[in-house]
């Protein structure tokens, strides 16, 4: 089936977040006629950036970071050719308010006992945090613990964790990589979580940072499917389908189309907007509804001068969880009033920074000038660079629906590929990719829908999953 020729089965993927731009790009290459559907004007989804009307500045929607275990992610920045726009870093640095660091890092012990040295510099623990936390490592090293319905936050008092060690270790982790509050997380995902970034190698655990907006990062992934014979269609939001056992059809702005197949990439809510009213579609109808949603909170200030040299900071003990030093990371020093007729004519070298508040619950009901306040003074604790400098401009950007909750129970509800309608298949960060909703998930997730499309077309080799990093160390006795 290489090349695409009018003959080639087509296939509609609804959805250009990175779910359907994986299952596109893979679909495309193996020769494939994809029509990608996308209801807002520009790619990536969940994770895009744009103009924003206020400052003037390209923002993204807010900070994304991926770990050197997102195999399949790193797959697909090689196929669209944007791997070299990821920076790498190894070393996580940890603030206290007052400004006291704490360097995370790897040495050259075997995993898992390869950030061994450096946790135990730590500065922001003690030496009890460090014992009680090495211990709920070493319960979760060897297995997942299955799902019994217990939050990972009574799983830690279990385990006998002490609240700094709670506070600043595992409430740090893990509410920024899964988005929910810690007595909300179910014990799989954040012992997931745990075992790929920590435990795995040194390897898995590096942090990745796109050096790019995410617009021009995922934008390309649109050429890739054009290039190969493709059809990216903007604003074009699926009304509904009709899965038949030789296709399937698509009303679009009032317009019904047939595929062979297609792959629906959207998320749980807009999936059941378009489900057909029939009895099939019951019960995923009834398995949506048991979703529910998280919120993240992204604040952007530029400030007039450089406000500190570090590109990046976990902060402890307050709202605000991280800090990305945007203009180092984009390569923008003096990134403040970067656009054209700024009239507040700031210095040359300021900073563009972005303070991320994950699960951010409490924010939601605030105003964007409480949240300004709130943040720029809890910033001004940690970085004293900031306490004169002059803030020329900020927004704040609230994802009030970011991501699905992981609660304990949610993996019951998550869908397979596989839906009653044997030529549609379903994709995006919520179905049952074995990860939680990252960016990572969402191109499994698509690749997966690929790789059945594929199969059922008769391209029975077809294998678009990566496989996952190896275990280094010790931690292949786990496997
Ligand atoms: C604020 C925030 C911060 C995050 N930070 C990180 C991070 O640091 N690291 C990480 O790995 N992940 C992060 N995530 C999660 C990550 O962005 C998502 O998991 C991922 O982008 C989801 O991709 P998706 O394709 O499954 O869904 P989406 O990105 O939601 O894509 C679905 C697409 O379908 C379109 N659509 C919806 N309905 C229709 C319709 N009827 N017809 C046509 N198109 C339709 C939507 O417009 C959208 O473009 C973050 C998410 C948010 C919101």
């Amino acid at each position: 089936m290489a090349g695409t020729s009018s003959q080639a089965p087509t296939v509609a993927v609804v959805g250009g977040g990175l779910a359907g731009l994986a299952a596109g790009c893979a679909l495309a290459d193996s020769g494939f006629r994809v029509t990608l559907f996308e209801r807002r004007p520009y790619l990536g989804g969940r994770a895009s950036s744009y103009q924003h009307p206020g400052t003037g500045e390209v923002v993204d929607n807010c900070q994304h970071v991926l770990l050197g275990c997102c195999t399949n992610l790193i797959q697909f920045y090689k196929r669209v050719g944007v791997e070299r726009k990821i920076r790498w870093f190894d070393r996580l640095t940890f603030l206290e308010p007052g400004g006291r660091a704490s360097v995370i890092k790897p040495s050259a012990l075997p995993a898992p006992l390869h950030c061994g040295p450096a946790f135990l510099r730590a500065a922001c623990l003690h030496l009890q945090d460090k014992l009680a936390i090495a211990a709920a490592m070493a319960a979760l090293a060897p297995t997942t613990p299955r799902d019994s319905g217990e939050s990972f936050l009574t799983w830690l008092r279990r385990h006998g964790q002490t609240e700094r060690a709670i506070d600043r270790f595992w409430k740090t982790i893990l509410v920024s990589a899964l988005n929910e509050d810690l007595d909300r997380i179910s014990v799989p995902y954040a012992a997931q979580v745990v075992r790929e970034s920590f435990l795995k190698s040194a390897s898995a655990g590096r942090m990745g940072v796109p050096t790019v907006p995410l617009t021009d990062l995922y934008g390309v992934a649109g050429e890739y499917i054009t290039g190969r014979g493709g059809e990216v269609c903007f604003r074009s939001g699926v009304e509904c389908f009709r899965g038949e056992p030789g296709g399937v059809k698509l009303l679009v702005g009032g317009r019904e189309t047939a595929f062979d197949f297609a792959v629906l990439a959207i998320p749980f809510d807009a999936l059941s907007r378009i489900l057909p009213q029939t009895s099939a579609a019951e019960p995923l109808r009834h398995a949506l509804g048991r979703f529910e949603t998280s919120p993240i909170t992204g604040i952007h200030f530029w400030f007039d001068r450089q406000i500190t040299d570090l590109e990046h900071a976990v902060l402890l003990d307050r709202t605000i969880q991280w800090m990305f030093h945007k203009s180092k990371l984009l390569g923008r020093e003096g990134a403040e009033g970067t656009s054209k007729g700024e009239d507040s004519a700031p210095g040359a070298n300021g900073s563009y920074v972005e303070l991320v508040v994950s699960s951010s619950k409490s924010l939601v009901e605030k105003s964007k000038t409480e949240i300004v306040e709130l943040a720029l003074k809890e910033l001004r604790e940690f970085l004293p660079g900031a306490r004169d400098a002059n803030l020329v401009k900020s927004t704040v950007i609230k994802e009030v629906h970011a991501t699905y909750s992981a609660r304990p129970g949610v993996d019951a509800f998550r869908p397979p590929a596989e839906t009653p309608w044997s030529r549609v298949f379903l994709a995006g960060d919520w179905t049952a990719t074995g990860w939680p909703a990252t960016m990572e998930g969402a191109v499994r997730s698509g690749y997966v829908a690929a790789q059945r499309v594929a199969r059922l077309a008769g391209l029975r080799e077809a294998a678009f999953l990566v496989p996952d990093l190896p275990a280094a160390g010790f931690m292949r006795l786990f496997g």
